[in-house]
């Protein structure tokens, strides 16, 4: 998938998350480092190609991953998915909420990658150390499958933050109503 797919796949999981299962993140600090790494690690995986966007920025470290594990190899296995599972871990132990968040925004950017390539004609190899690749479709890069993908989760995307607005607008008014009689009385 395009790098811009894989950040609207992310944006998409994430905000998804977000709406139906957290509610609430304490605060201002970490809904945007949730969001932020969540978008930072939505192209990362694709640093085991040397001329991914992200591959490009670190050429000898991406050659050097390339050379050593293949692309879509390590990078895009469940256990890159286990590793980083320990990141909000970590956090919880440590009481860092800033690292639980940002951990946890991190891996479903990381899920979100690997699910979208196995939608790609070249595969997942998912069980790496085994070299088998896993794909539910055989998509092309870059092609008109691509982009329409693209171009609906950007829809869903839009949809949730409208309805978001809505919520916040409307909680404002809450507020506002408050205040008001607040100073009426
Ligand atoms: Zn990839």
């Amino acid at each position: 998938m395009m790098a811009k797919t894989h950040n609207a796949g992310a944006i998409l999981a994430s905000l998804t998350l977000y709406n139906t299962l957290i509610y609430e993140i304490p605060t201002t600090l970490e809904v945007s480092v949730f969001f932020s790494a969540s978008l930072i690690s939505s192209t990362l995986a694709d640093i085991s190609h040397p001329e991914s966007r992200v591959g490009r920025r670190i050429r000898p470290l991406s050659m050097l991953i390339y050379q050593h594990v293949g692309h879509r190899g390590l990078t895009h296995s469940l256990i890159s998915v286990a590793v980083l599972t320990l990141i909000p871990f970590i956090g919880v132990m440590l009481g860092y909420d800033v690292v639980l968040w940002g951990g946890l925004g991190f891996l479903i950017g990381h899920i979100s990658h690997i699910i979208l390539d196995l939608l790609n004609e070249p595969g997942v190899a998912l069980l790496y150390p085994r070299k088998k690749r896993y794909r539910l479709l055989k998509l092309q890069t870059g092609r008109l499958a691509d982009y329409m993908i693209l171009i609906v989760m950007l829809g869903l995307i839009t949809w949730q933050l409208s309805d978001m607005a809505v919520y916040w607008f409307e909680r404002f008014l809450e507020n506002f109503e408050n205040l008001s009689q607040l100073f009426i009385f």
